[in-house]
């Protein structure tokens, strides 16, 4: 290689592209994600208490690890079916089946993704034209309006009210409904804010997707995570079915965050649409991951009830803790999160989540990270010890003593 050439690669011959005019507009549009910013100064400090990653604090149980290894062992490492291994599929079938009386066809109606994430970003990218609407409730969890814009549709949030534990109704949908709407993406229970939606607020929902002829994305990854109360699953509601796009993965039941794997149930269109993308893009989910996905649904629920029943635990903590501390939230009653108002501390929500990690050391993630309704709310997630909980609340605590 002549020095010049060594040169240029490393940048030193003074040749410089602007790649801000070559970078695609939909990139552009999208705002770097208000979460990272505080995991990064987090990570520059000592004793640092986190309620702000939305994680599960435990490992995945052994079981389902050992699968894996197993599977290693004997030579698992190859590429899978695109839409994923059939054995993994059936299981998604029959989970579904039992669980929520609604069935897939293993051939036509399940696709293997990878993550939750996945499955999301290529849903909306089998579905939108360029300008079609997504009506999207918020606070929500933080790829949905970015996913929408880079899949070259327009996201329309829409604000859900504190006063109704954030569930969204067609009354506050309908004045955001226009002749380019074609979807409406949902989430729940809710990160951020950790509601559920009820089955007579999701029949709501129901009809007006069927009056005005809507999609559904429903994601319900944190469908099993529910306290005192029971998941509704959108597709089973009556005549909606056919109409979702069904989102599911294991990262937060399972605590398999780290292995990347999920799935979307739906029409054979649709999925075969979306297959298409998969395999051009993606190809396959990991094998090893697959593996441990089936044995995740069929041995695996003794393990994810051991954990929801900590997680409520922590909740109850975590909820009564803010309670005493004059900073209100409705009972979260699914997912890991709770969404307590901070405003009495006289603070944005950015400004108390900054100033908290500096004075304090506790990072926790300001309600406008998930839209412009969440302004006034912090997200704190309790997928974490009762030690550290309690410690983040007396350093809260202290925290109020100086700033209220
Ligand atoms: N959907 C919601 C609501 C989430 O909170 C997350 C992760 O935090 C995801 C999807 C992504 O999940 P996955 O790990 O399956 O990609």
């Amino acid at each position: 290689m002549t020095a010049r050439q060594m040169n240029f690669i490393r940048g030193e011959d003074g040749e410089t592209m602007n790649w801000n005019d070559k970078l695609s507009n939909a990139v552009k549009s999208v705002a770097p994600s208000g979460i990272r910013k505080f995991f990064d100064i987090a990570a520059k400090m000592h004793d640092v208490i986190s309620l702000g990653v939305g994680e599960p604090d435990f490992v995945t149980p052994w079981p389902i690890r050992e699968s894996c290894v197993y599977g290693l062992e004997r030579g698992y490492t190859s590429y899978t079916a695109n839409r994923g291994m059939l054995k993994l599929r059936e299981e998604i079938a029959r989970h579904y089946n039992e669980k929520f009386n609604v069935s897939y066809d293993v051939d036509t109606e399940i696709l293997v993704t990878v993550g939750v994430s996945e499955a999301l970003d290529i849903a909306l990218r089998a579905i939108l034209n360029p300008g079609d609407e997504v009506l999207i409730p918020e606070p929500c969890y933080v790829s949905y309006q970015a996913c929408t814009s880079l899949a070259n549709g327009v996201p329309v949030s829409v604000p859900a009210k504190i006063e109704n534990e954030f569930r969204i109704t067609p009354e506050e949908l309908e004045p955001f409904v226009t002749a380019k709407t074609k979807a409406i993406l949902i989430g729940y229970p809710n990160n951020p804010t950790g509601a559920i939606m009820e089955r007579d607020d999701l029949l709501k929902i129901a009809d007006f997707a069927e009056a005005h002829d809507l999609i559904v994305i429903s994601d319900e990854i944190y469908g099993d995570l529910t306290y005192g109360s029971v998941h509704e699953c959108f597709a089973a509601l009556p005549k909606m079915r056919d109409r979702t796009i069904l989102l599911n993965g294991f990262s937060k039941a399972y605590a398999m965050t780290g292995w990347r794997i999920g799935y979307a149930l739906g029409n054979p269109d649709v999925i075969a649409a979306m297959t298409k993308i998969h395999q051009y893009t993606i190809l396959c989910a990991p094998i090893t991951a697959q593996m441990a996905a089936v044995e995740a649904l069929k041995r695996g629920e003794k393990y994810m009830l051991k954990m929801v029943a900590d997680y409520d635990r922590r909740r109850c903590l975590i909820y009564d803790g803010f309670k005493t501390l004059g900073l209100n939230s409705f009972e979260p009653r699914g997912a890991f999160y709770i969404f307590p108002n901070i405003s009495s501390s006289g603070l944005t929500s950015e400004q108390f989540a900054e100033k908290l990690i500096q004075a304090e050391h506790v990072a926790l993630v300001p309600g406008t990270a998930f839209g412009k309704s969440g302004a006034g709310h912090v997200r704190c997630s309790y997928a974490t010890s009762v030690d550290k909980i309690s410690e983040a609340l007396n350093r809260i605590e202290h925290f109020l003593k100086n700033h209220r």
